[in-house]
């Protein structure tokens, strides 16, 4: 069949070359058009790409190449995540690039049941696609072989060293064939995963598809200073403009992700919240309702949104200003994916403007400071509630029928 696609003449085969029609890609994307032609040479490759890049599929479709010719019944592929929510959406894309193929795989993250996981690493499941203590676990109880993993792929390198992950990929890498080929993905390159790469793979090809430490080109970035009390009223204010079709919010700890998500239901608009104390169906429904447009608002931490994959999201707005600059990089990463165009907000009260300022930096310029003429931000901080109030509602106000599952007032276009 004649396709004419630009994947096939990266050398892809027609069926590959078919998913990816599929999936409406028109053209490979920059860290697509390098690494796909090498890994199908079979070389070890470091990739420096940003989340929205389209690494995954860079990485996926050459290894699909290389097993889909191989006869199946073992495990051949490995896929280290640092979050299961990332784990989850790499095999999701697996299954969508592999539709023409007899090729499956498997997520294998903690937090639900071990009994399917282990079904399928047992059955020698073609591709694992893990999170470091979990796939441990499975090892520990001899639930897994390995000997027949032919390609290692490390993705978000950076977030699973940030995470305190890395002496479990060295174990889990130790358990590994010798012979084998290694690919590892990163946003930033700190040392320590320089020395990562050097220890585990032979003469890797280099790719870096923008400079580390600078987020996707096509977003548009902008502070709105104002104090802390006032934060989510102009939160509010700023959820009510037309163009805030899909927005992510972050926020830095858990109980501020309650906190906005209850307030910003309050004020009308249909949200849901991750964070790290909710549960695996909890966190799906949530990323299921903001895909499907349900709710216009999800509300996150950074470890719960690590590996959000949503196109289409209009607005990041960083409530609070991330302490370290590669967390704004990948916060902003969120939008603007697969090269469309974002926006990243950021609000900072006068304290946070240090933090700020080491953001600026690691940008190389500074972000253009914006205010509402019609915001008032003299208006004084609420009073506190009543201690009767705060006894009987320790959390908040009550929920209602279901505070996060509103739907939309009105359709945004
Ligand atoms: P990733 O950087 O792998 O997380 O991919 C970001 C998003 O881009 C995902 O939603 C992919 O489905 C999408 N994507 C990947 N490759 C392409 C492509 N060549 N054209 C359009 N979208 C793509």
């Amino acid at each position: 069949m004649q396709t004419n696609s630009p994947f096939e003449s990266l050398g892809l085969d027609p069926a590959l070359v078919r998913a990816v029609q599929g999936l409406g890609y028109e053209a490979p994307t920059p860290i697509q058009r390098e690494a796909i032609p090498a890994v199908l040479a079979s070389k070890d490759v470091v990739g420096t790409a940003q989340t929205g890049s389209g690494k995954t599929a860079a990485f996926l479709l050459p290894i699909l190449q290389r097993l889909m010719k191989q006869p199946a019944g073992r495990t051949r592929a490995l896929v280290l995540s640092p979050t299961r929510e990332l784990a989850a959406q790499t095999e999701s894309a697996l299954r969508g690039l592999a539709k023409g193929t007899r090729i499956r795989g498997v997520a294998v993250y903690g937090g639900v049941g071990m009994a399917p996981q282990e079904h399928a690493l047992r059955a020698g499941v073609d591709v694992v696609v893990a999170t470091p203590g979990r796939l441990l676990d499975h090892m520990g109880r001899r639930n897994v072989d390995f000997r027949g993993v032919q390609v290692l792929v490390l993705d978000e390198a950076d977030r699973m060293l940030d995470m305190g992950f890395l002496p479990d990929v060295r174990r889990i890498v130790d358990a590994l064939p010798k012979e084998r080929q290694t690919l590892l993905f990163s946003a930033t390159m700190p040392p320590e995963i320089e020395a990562l790469s050097r220890s585990i793979m032979r003469h890797p090809v280099r790719i870096s598809v923008s400079p580390p430490h600078r987020p996707p080109a096509k977003i548009r970035h902008e502070v709105y200073p104002v104090p802390s009390h006032l934060k989510t009223s102009l939160l509010t204010t700023l959820l009510g403009r037309e163009d805030m079709m899909s927005v992510l919010v972050f926020v830095r700890t858990k109980r501020r992700a309650d906190r906005v998500a209850r307030q910003v239901a309050q004020a009308g608009f249909p949200v849901a919240r991750i964070h790290g104390d909710r549960s695996q169906s909890q966190r799906e429904t949530a990323l299921a309702g903001f895909r499907s447009g349900e709710h216009q608002v999800l509300v996150a931490t950074d470890v719960a949104a690590r590996g959000i994959d949503v196109l289409g999201i209009s607005h990041v707005i960083n409530y609070d200003v991330p302490g370290i600059p590669t967390d704004y990089i990948h916060r902003v990463g969120r939008t603007a994916r697969a090269e469309a165009e974002g926006e990243a907000v950021t609000l900072v009260s006068p304290e946070e403007e240090p933090d700020l300022r080491g953001i600026e930096k690691a940008l190389g310029r500074s972000i253009p400071r914006v205010t509402l003429p019609d915001f008032d931000y003299r208006a004084p901080p609420p009073p506190k509630p009543a201690r009767h109030e705060a006894a009987r509602h320790p959390r908040g106000p009550p929920r209602g029928r279901g505070w996060d599952r509103g739907r939309r007032p009105s359709p945004r276009r």
